[in-house]
C-alpha cells in the first residue's frame, strides 16, 4: 500500500458515518452498471466516473413504428449519450443530498434503473458472457505483443504454433437485501475451479472492463454454471454479509500457448510461451551455452546458438564464437582464440603466442613485458643458490654428473629452473622443466665472456651425464 493510500484509508476509517468500503462499492456498482448496459447493447463510456451510455434505437421498422415495441426506459431514450451519476443508497444520506431527489440521471443500486438492468439480464439468461475489452485475440496480435523484444542477428524470428484458448472466469454483483444496514454492493470473481480472483490478479487480465462476447461462447453445462454461482455466492456472503445476485458473468479470458522460432540459414531453436494472453511478456531465451537468459540472440560462426551478448569475435581469425572462449592478450589488449594465447611463465598473464618474445639466455618464450635488453626477468635476476637449496639438490639428484660444477646460480619461472653453474674458465647455463627436470636448454659460455654457446640437444647427455632416473 502507498503512502497515499495509508492516508486516504485513515481518513475514511476516521470518519464513521462512511463506510470504508464505500469507494469500492461505488466503483463495484460503476462496473456493474458499465457491464450491464453493454451486455444489453448499449455502447458506454466511462468519464470522469460517470457513464455515458448510448442505446441504439430497435433496428427492426415493426417495432419502431409503435412506440410500445420501444422497450427503452426515458432515461436511455436519448439519440445522444445519456450521461449517468453512479452512487450508492447510502450516499443519499449524505447531509447535503437529504433533501435532493433521486435524478432520473442517477443509479443507485437500488434505484429503477438498476431494477430494469437486472431485470433485463436475467432475461437473457443466468450468466453472461463476456470478454475482456482489451486482451490479445488472435496470434497477429500475439507476435506483434512477442516478437519486437528480440534482437536476432543474421536470423530470423516468427511464431510457430500460436494456440488461443478461452477460459473462464466467473463473477457475481450483488447488492444487500433491501432494508438492511449498511447497504453493501460486491463485484466477487471466481477462476474456474471456484478460487477468489482478486483485484490485483483481475486488473491485468483486463477483468475490471468487460465487453460482450461476439461469437460463440465455449460450452459450458448448465449445472457448471449453477455450481459456480453458488461458490461465488457462498464466498461473496461470506465476506460480506447477505446478499442478493443482481447479475452474473461468465468472462472469458484468452490463455496463449506457443512457441516463437528463431532460424539461422543452418540450424534453428525454440522459445516456448505459455501465459494469459492480456499479461503474456516475451520469455527470455535461455542460452544453452551459458545458460545467461536473454532476448538478444546470435550464432556462433561453428553453428551454436547462444544469447548475443555471449558472442564474441576473435581479433585475430575474425571467427565469432563464445566470449568464453576467447582470452584478452595483456600485451595488446586484443581478444583471441584461447588457442592463439599462452601464459606467460613469468608474468603469468595471458599473451598472444605470435607477440611472444624469445630470451637470448634461456630461449624461453616470454612476454614483451618481462623482457629487457633481449634478456628476461628470470635470467637478469639469477641469485646464488646455497648447497642447501632444495632445488639444486633436486637437480644434482637427477644429474649427479652435474656436481662437478660449482657456484650454481638458480632463479625460476612457472615453468622451468634457470641454473648457471661455473668451473675453473667455464660455464654452464641449464633450463629445466619445473615439474619433470627436462632439459629445456644447456649452453655453454666461458668465464670471463657473457655469450653463450647453445649445446645441441644430441650433445645434452655429454654435458649433463646420464640422468639418474633413465
Ligand atoms: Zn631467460
Amino acid at each position: 500500500m502507498s503512502f497515499r493510500e495509508n492516508i486516504l484509508t485513515a481518513s475514511v476509517d476516521a470518519n464513521p458515518t462512511v463506510p470504508a468500503s464505500s469507494d469500492e462499492d461505488r466503483e463495484a456498482f460503476r462496473r456493474f452498471a458499465a457491464w450491464g448496459l453493454r451486455a444489453l447493447g448499449a455502447d458506454v463510456r466511462r468519464i470522469n466516473g460517470r457513464l455515458e451510455a448510448l442505446l441504439p434505437s430497435p433496428q427492426n421498422v415493426d417495432v419502431r413504428r409503435s412506440r410500445a415495441g420501444d422497450q427503452r426506459p426515458e432515461w436511455l431514450r436519448s439519440p445522444t449519450p445519456s450521461s449517468l451519476a453512479v452512487a450508492l443508497d447510502t450516499d443519499t444520506n449524505d447531509a447535503d443530498a437529504v433533501d435532493a431527489p433521486p435524478s432520473p440521471q442517477t443509479l443507485t443500486p437500488r434505484s429503477p434503473q438498476t431494477e430494469w438492468i437486472a431485470e433485463r439480464l436475467h432475461s437473457l439468461g443466468t450468466a453472461i458472457n463476456g470478454v475482456p475489452a482489451r486482451q490479445p485475440a488472435s496470434a497477429g496480435e500475439i507476435a506483434e505483443r512477442l516478437l519486437p523484444a528480440y534482437r536476432i542477428e543474421d536470423g530470423r524470428i516468427r511464431l510457430s504454433g500460436c494456440s488461443l484458448e478461452d477460459r473462464a472466469f466467473f463473477r457475481i454483483y450483488a447488492r444487500s437485501p433491501a432494508g438492511s444496514r449498511p447497504q453493501r454492493f460486491v463485484e466477487w470473481t471466481i477462476d474456474a475451479d471456484g478460487r477468489r480472483v482478486d483485484a490485483h490478479v483481475a486488473a491485468p487480465l483486463g477483468l475490471d472492463d468487460i465487453a460482450p462476447m461476439t461469437g460463440r461462447p465455449p460450452d459450458l453445462r448448465a449445472s457448471a454454471v449453477a455450481e459456480l454461482t453458488n461458490l461465488a455466492e457462498q464466498g461473496a456472503t461470506a465476506a460480506h454479509g447477505p446478499l442478493e445476485i443482481v447479475g452474473a458473468a461468465l468472462l472469458w479470458c484468452k490463455w496463449a500457448a506457443g512457441r516463437i522460432r528463431i532460424e539461422f540459414p543452418t540450424t534453428c531453436t525454440e522459445i516456448r510461451f505459455s501465459d494469459w494472453a492480456a499479461t503474456l511478456e516475451p520469455p527470455p531465451f535461455v542460452c544453452p551455452e551459458t545458460d545467461v537468459q536473454s532476448h538478444a540472440i546470435g550464432i556462433t560462426d561453428d553453428g551454436r546458438i547462444a544469447a548475443l551478448e555471449e558472442i564474441a569475435v576473435c581479433k585475430e581469425t575474425n571467427r565469432r564464437t563464445l566470449r568464453r572462449e576467447l582470452v584478452a592478450c595483456s600485451t595488446s589488449g586484443v581478444l583471441a582464440l584461447a588457442e592463439l594465447v599462452e601464459a606467460c611463465p613469468i608474468t603469468e598473464r595471458p599473451v598472444l603466442r605470435r607477440l611472444l618474445a624469445t630470451c637470448g639466455t634461456c630461449g624461453e618464450q616470454i612476454s614483451p613485458a618481462a623482457v629487457a635488453d633481449g634478456q628476461c626477468q628470470a635470467c637478469r635476476s639469477l641469485a646464488v643458490a646455497l648447497p642447501s637449496d632444495p632445488r639444486i639438490a633436486r637437480v644434482l639428484g637427477e644429474y649427479p654428473a652435474l656436481d662437478g660444477w660449482r657456484k650454481w646460480r638458480i632463479a625460476e619461472t612457472s615453468r622451468c629452473y634457470v641454473l648457471v653453474g661455473t668451473r675453473l674458465f667455464k660455464r654452464l647455463l641449464v633450463v629445466l622443466d619445473r615439474a619433470t627436470l627436462e632439459p629445456r636448454r644447456v649452453a655453454t659460455g666461458g668465464r670471463l665472456r657473457k655469450t653463450w654457446t647453445i649445446v645441441p640437444p644430441e650433445q645434452w647427455s655429454f654435458e649433463l651425464g646420464q640422468r639418474e632416473s633413465t
